[in-house]
């Protein structure tokens, strides 16, 4: 047992929580941006769309007052024409201005249905308009209070990464180099299935690594048990820090059998 690598590796666990909480805030000030970012593009969006039915609204405003107008001039032209019969008295003129009448009659029917069909148009745009307006303005009221509410908590978050970087240093100082430079590559491979970055794992009572599930020889867990050298575990790579394993029934066995006398 070296007194220097048992202080290494007894410190690891402490950095490996201070590195676990530097990678927690480094990552809510990664992430939160990118998705602030996306609700804006969402809300531009929804912006374009209500400017598309407003012109929706106004184009079929248009179009309800053209076929309002059409109909009444053709509704003075029926009048004047039913009126004009009257005091028509050839046969001729009474069966032309009959002929007119049933023309106006069918060009007013047509009016009507357009006319009609305007003021659904209007009315469909004017809802659909309606509904992106409260959305929009809904939208725009939840991202101000997010956007509020992330200025004070990322600069919460980049003081506590300051202040966390500063105790890594601190800790990372009194670990060996080569323990140091095992503990780093391992963490710097990121994710193990769906064990979170890194730099060490335990073996259970088996020798079965924690983090990968690979088997250990039983050999090397002595030896980093006992501090006599640096072992890390094939399948992750990560170092195996044994100081504050837990073992219960049988591993507690297991342990005593493999166990030796501190040398
Ligand atoms: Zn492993």
């Amino acid at each position: 047992m070296t007194a220097e690598l048992a202080h290494s590796v007894q410190l690891l666990p402490r950095l490996d929580e201070v590195d676990r909480d530097l990678q927690c805030c480094r990552e809510e000030l990664r992430a939160t941006p990118l998705q602030l970012e996306a609700e804006a593009g969402a809300l531009e969006l929804l912006g374009e769309q209500l400017a598309e039915a407003e012109s929706l609204l106004a184009a079929s405003q248009g179009r309800l007052s053209d076929a309002q107008s059409t109909l009444a001039g053709l509704e003075k032209r029926l009048d004047r024409a039913r009126s004009r019969v009257a005091s028509l008295v050839s046969v001729e003129q009474i069966e032309a201005t009959d002929r007119e009448i049933g023309s106006l009659e069918a060009q007013c029917s047509d009016a009507e249905t357009e006319v009609l069909e305007a003021m659904e148009a209007l009315e469909s745009h004017s809802d659909r308009k309606a509904l992106l307006s409260t959305q929009l303005e809904a939208g725009q009221g939840a991202q101000e209070g997010r956007q509020a509410e992330w200025a004070g908590r990322s600069s919460e978050l980049e003081s506590r990464v300051e202040a966390l970087d500063a105790t890594r240093t601190e800790l990372a100082s009194g670990v060996r180099s080569d323990v140091l430079r095992l503990y780093e590559a391992a963490l710097g491979r990121g994710m193990i299935g769906a064990s979170r970055p890194s730099g060490i794992t335990q073996v259970d009572a088996r020798f079965i690594c924690s983090t990968c599930h690979a088997r250990v020889p039983p050999a090397w867990v002595q030896e980093a048990r006992n501090f006599r050298s640096a072992q890390t575990c094939d399948g992750c790579r990560r170092l195996l820090v044994l100081v504050e394993i837990t073992v219960s029934g049988e591993s507690a066995t297991v342990g005593h059998e493999h166990s030796n006398p501190p040398t």
